[in-house]
């Protein structure tokens, strides 16, 4: 079989069969098809599409290039939630121990900053010592101890999607329905769990803007999901303006960590709380969603889910000082504000613009083999439907190169939408929800 045949007759709109897509997967996983190869064909899938047989072989192809994992010895059901990816969304850092504390596993597979959107690992990286690469022993161990263990793709579990992962985030082949389902369900379905919660986002800020093709790619996700055996339910929530006020990692963790201690910003906790709540729905410790948003919200005002995110640090190797003291995470040599040149009102973002600055700042990757900036990112202070002012602070950058700053601080400028009265209507948090019947 020649790769160069199956990256044309996919570039053509020929369907390929299962064989050809194991032989790629199994040919790059083990390093003899090369990056550029991988690329091509990646494209051709971007613009092409794929058939629904095709899909199933391409995430089970991932699924079996490495380890699938089960835990038959854990005593209550294992559930996780994973978000397509957006900007300021961080709220698998608050979720986990949220879980995690009421009784159940999260066993998390995680993945780093694509494209314009943050990742879970790099985030959890800006914990001085935090772990995220533990071999299948140390997180069964972490796991049956604290109940959470966040870790990322390795060379035993999901090792196509580690090294697929890193090639679409620099090759502009992130944006497809199939490419993202097949990454998304190879990772979740490797894990062992029960039950998948699946943060599917549309708007400015998320791959996919129109709520149609978020929908498309929850009913790609949740079919295949329900195919493997998994109870599965995926929520169309809002990604047209940052979740929270911080974007880039150390200021992420510190914003969870508010959250964690009954404060922080109401959008971000309200989605913290409703993921939370399908969690314990459909791992069974509750029987309808608002008992489980009831749950979630004990978990925060006993404090139990944040000794349980200290827990999680401690036995990831993580200082877990950082949940009495945020001052420990890494923070930039400078900050300054962008301010309004308008008086008025926000109507809304250009959400991605925002992720991208935070990119150009060294929040995130332009190459594959470049490494993050963990203390640089924004604060945002005005958000759609606030009141601004000529010269009013906007947000405030952190970052420690001038010269990227002089890059960011103009698209943040862009990015913010600002005319003569507040929208009408406000967006809501979940748009939809699929597969819960
Ligand atoms: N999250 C993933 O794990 N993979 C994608 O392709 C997009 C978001």
């Amino acid at each position: 079989m020649l790769v160069t045949d199956l990256i044309r007759r996919k570039r053509d709109g020929a369907e390929l069969e299962r064989r050809e897509i194991e032989f790629l997967i199994e040919g790059y996983t083990r390093d003899s098809v090369p990056d550029y190869q991988m690329s091509a064909w990646l494209m051709a899938v971007l613009l092409r599409g794929m058939t629904r047989a095709e899909l199933a072989a391409l995430t089970e192809s991932m699924l079996n290039s490495g380890e699938v994992l089960s835990f038959p010895e854990l005593p209550a059901a294992k559930v996780d939630k994973h978000s397509t990816g957006g900007v300021g969304d961080k709220t698998s850092l608050v979720i986990a121990p949220i879980v995690a504390a009421a009784g159940l596993y999260v066993p998390m597979i995680s993945g780093r900053g694509l494209g314009h959107t943050g990742g879970t690992l790099d985030k959890l990286e800006s914990i001085p010592g935090f772990n995220v690469n533990l071999s299948v022993a140390e997180f069964r161990r972490v796991l049956a101890q604290c109940g959470a263990g966040l870790i990322g793709q390795t060379k035993e579990i999901a090792p196509a999607d580690k090294k697929i992962y890193a090639l679409r985030d620099v090759t502009g082949t992130v944006e497809s329905p199939y490419l993202i389902c097949a990454s998304i369900m190879s990772k979740k379905l490797a894990e062992g769990i029960d039950a998948l919660v699946l943060d599917v986002k549309t708007g400015s800020g998320a791959f996919m803007k129109a709520e149609k093709d978020a929908v498309f790619l929850a009913e790609l996700m949740v079919e295949t999901g329900q195919r493997l055996g998994k109870r599965i339910v995926a929520l169309i929530t809002d990604m047209d303006q940052p979740l929270g006020n911080a974007v880039g990692n150390a200021l992420e963790v510190a914003e969870c960590i508010e959250i964690l201690n009954g404060k922080g910003p109401e959008d971000l906790r309200e989605l913290c709380l409703i993921l939370s709540a399908w969690m314990f729905l459909l791992g069974r410790r509750v029987a309808n969603v608002d008992e489980g948003r009831e749950l979630a919200e004990r978990m925060i005002s006993s404090g139990k889910a944040r000794e349980k995110f200290r827990e999680m640090i401690r036995l990831q190797g993580g200082n877990p000082g950082v949940m009495d003291d945020p001052g420990i995470l890494p923070h930039a040599l400078h900050k300054a504000d962008v301010k309004g040149t308008a008086s008025g009102f926000v109507t809304g973002f250009m959400t991605e613009q925002i992720g991208t600055a935070g990119v150009l700042l060294g929040g995130g990757r332009a190459k594959k083999e470049d490494s993050v900036d963990p203390a640089v990112g924004i604060i945002i202070h005005k958000k759609t439907g606030d009141k601004v002012s000529a010269g009013e602070a906007l947000c405030t950058v952190h970052y420690n190169s001038p010269e990227r700053f002089e890059q960011a601080a103009p698209v943040l400028l862009q990015s913010y939408r600002i005319g003569t009265a507040a929208p009408s209507e406000k967006r809501p948090l979940v748009h939809q929800i699929i597969g819960d019947r």
